[in-house]
């Protein structure tokens, strides 16, 4: 071996497998053009390895392989030099070399065959560890399956093979996944969310994938031909959970976006239909899955414009309170007023029927109502300062609120902040289709009692009336959904709802809740409200909401 000519065939050893490799297989391509460079002068005849890879999260697809790496000739010596690497998580690679026949390396050819086996190991080493990277960069490690950059990842793959258009994306998120954190301790919960992920990603074929976004959101992509049985399949899923000693059954559905990815002209579009169509089925009542069409896109878009709009608009002050009075049966006086709110965009009034249940679907209904309740505050604080008498005012509270604990306590600071006595206030609340609701609505309407502030139900009839809330809860009013008050041509045809009022109102009397007709429009129904012993009156009859100024006008005057 001739040392200076070995030296050189070395370098080129080196250079060639230290050369860029992304996958095994050019790393394996390499190694054989680098070996071609040496294994003349050392006599190398074939080189074989073996590789033993143990499972785990991240590379369950990679098994144990062994193969042929270098043949310069098949004329070997019978008796090879294994190097063995172990790749640190149990992993063995071992390198094989076989001299040519009749040829045996000496100590200091055995210890550079040595050095070849360590830059081969390291050559495979890092494309193998770059892979792992990758895909743990593409996976939800705590639940196995693929995270949004895989999906991402997947979606690109099926793109660049110009089938991304028989695809369907689904966006979804498990319902009560909550109940699961509230029955189970921290870690057999993660382990149920882990069965959900692993049951949904098994439930497509290998040329779908689904994959975890975060907390208990997923989105998978389908053939579009089977989209329908998936949304099916996640409508309903059981999942048997072993804890201590019982079995526990979880049954779980889920809040669905279908998006068909006909016509998508990049991957980043991906998500979009499903999750504007996601967004849609969140916000319907009776429904949870929803269907991408444009619509839904143009109506998204419109709400989105809308809140965007609001955040701007409370800043400036453009949202007015008008006021409508409330009038008492049976001396015709105004005995309050219901605030009601309007927004002045430039020089056009919007209605609260266009903004109201856009914002209530965002919560950002939740900072109006406040914003109404100072505005009232601030209105009674000047009529006091004016040495003016007060009168009571009603003020509409969503029922977004209901989910804020510190409800009451925002509310007090709101009204002692104008120094205004809780007496002239009122709380207009809806009833709740939950019956978790309605028990902290009930709650709630105590804790307002206690500080003087009186509540009184909106709508009373149209929704989920329980006659039991009646029974249970300090209500002070109910306000009778214009609905239920019929105009004279109507008699025939609402004789139901003229038994149900008339009961209610008889109901309301003998429980000491007093009763306040909203929506009368006529003598008639005045008239007909006055007999049957209706305490209050609010309509276009006598009023419409009124903007302050002509509110106080017809205060002056203090009745019709
Ligand atoms: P609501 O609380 O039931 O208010 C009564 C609605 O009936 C008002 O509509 C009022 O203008 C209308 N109305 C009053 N008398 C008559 C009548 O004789 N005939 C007819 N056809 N309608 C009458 P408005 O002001 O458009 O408000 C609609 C709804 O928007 C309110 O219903 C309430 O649910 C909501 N809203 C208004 N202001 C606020 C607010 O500040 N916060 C919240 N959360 N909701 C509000
Ligand atoms: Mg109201
Ligand atoms: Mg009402």
């Amino acid at each position: 071996m001739d040392g200076r000519l070995f030296g050189e065939q070395m370098e080129e050893f080196l250079r060639i497998v230290q050369g860029h490799a992304e996958t095994q297989e050019e790393v394996a391509a390499n190694i054989v053009r680098a070996l071609d460079a040496v294994a003349e002068s050392l006599h190398i005849g074939k080189v074989d390895t073996y590789l033993s890879v143990p499972r785990t999260k991240l590379r369950e697809q990679i098994d144990d392989m062994s193969r042929v790496l270098y043949v310069k000739t098949e004329n070997i010596e019978p008796e090879p030099y294994a190097f063995k690497f172990s790749t640190g998580d149990g992993g063995l690679s071992v390198f094989t070399f076989y001299a040519m026949a009749g040829y045996s390396w000496d100590e200091k050819e055995q210890a550079t065959v040595g050095v070849l086996a360590r830059q081969i190991y390291l050559a495979f080493s890092q494309v193998m560890m770059g892979s792992l990277l990758k895909r743990s960069m593409l996976t939800d490690l705590s639940v196995g399956i693929p995270n949004i950059s895989g999906i991402m990842e997947f979606a690109g793959r099926l793109f660049g093979r110009g089938v991304l258009g028989e695809y369907t994306a689904i966006y979804f998120n498990i319902h009560n996944f909550r109940y699961v954190n509230k029955v189970l301790p921290h870690l057999q919960a993660d382990e149920v969310m882990k069965q959900y992920a692993n049951m949904v990603a098994n439930s497509v074929t290998s040329q779908e994938m689904v994959g975890r976004l975060g907390g208990d959101n997923f989105v998978a992509l389908v053939r579009t031909e089977n989209a329908e049985n998936f949304v099916n399949f996640i409508s309903n899923m059981d999942i048997i959970y072993p804890y201590v000693d019982e079995v526990k059954k979880f049954n779980f559905g889920a809040t669905i976006g279908v998006g068909n990815l006909e016509g998508i002209r990049n991957v980043g579009e991906l998500m979009q239909r499903s999750s504007i169509a996601y967004q849609m089925a969140r916000q319907s009542e009776s429904t949870a899955v929803a269907y991408y069409t444009d619509e839904m896109y143009k109506e998204i878009m419109q709400q989105k414009e809308t809140i965007a709009r609001f955040h701007r608009a409370i800043k400036q002050k453009e949202f007015v309170v008008y006021y409508q009075p409330k009038i008492t049966t049976a001396d015709k006086k105004i005995c309050g007023a219901e605030a009601l709110v309007r927004w002045k965009e430039k020089d056009r009034i919007i209605p609260p029927g266009m903004f109201i249940p856009i914002l209530e679907k965002d919560g950002s209904i939740c900072k109006l109502d406040f914003y109404v309740l100072d505005q009232v505050c601030d209105f009674l604080e000047r009529r006091m300062q004016a040495g003016l008498p007060l009168l009571k005012i009603s003020v509409n509270f969503s029922r977004k609120h209901v989910e804020n604990p510190y409800l009451v306590q925002e509310i007090t600071e709101v009204i002692d902040r104008h120094n205004v006595p809780h007496e002239y206030l009122e709380v207009e609340l809806t009833e709740s289709e939950d019956f978790r609701d309605y028990i902290v609505l009930s709650k709630l309407i105590e804790d307002l009692k206690t500080i003087s502030i009186s509540t009184s139900i909106d709508d009373f009839g149209t929704g989920y009336s329980s006659l039991n809330m009646l029974k249970m809860t300090p209500i002070d009013l109910l306000k009778i959904d214009k609905s239920f008050i019929p105009l004279e041509s109507e008699y025939e045809e609402k004789q139901k709802d003229i038994i149900m009022f008339e009961n209610i109102a008889r109901l309301a009397k003998e429980l000491g809740i007093q009763i306040i007709a909203e929506g009368v429009e006529t003598k008639q129904q005045y008239e007909y409200l006055a007999d049957v012993g209706c305490d209050m009156i609010q309509g276009y009859y006598f009023d419409k909401p009124l903007p302050e100024e002509e509110f106080l006008e017809r205060v002056n005057v203090g009745h019709y």
